[in-house]
């Protein structure tokens, strides 16, 4: 599978549970795009915890993982 192709993927299907918090490694819950085509993980409390300054830096930010019903 090409770089390309995963990239897609990952754009519609759901992260694996292997997807970690950038900052505690701890199960991701929010996947931040950022305008550099850059990629964040956080879990909740991260999410929380950099909330505003995602909002600012991020094109997108969506919950991931069980969450999401
Ligand atoms: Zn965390």
């Amino acid at each position: 599978m090409s770089a390309i192709e995963a990239a897609s993927l990952r754009g519609t299907q759901p992260l694996p549970v292997s997807e970690r918090c950038d900052r505690c490694g701890a199960v991701a819950k929010v996947r931040a795009v950022l305008s550099n085509g850059g990629e964040l993980l956080f879990c909740g409390q991260h999410a929380r915890a950099h909330e505003a300054r995602l909002r600012q830096a991020a094109v997108t930010l969506e919950s991931v993982g069980a969450t999401r019903s």
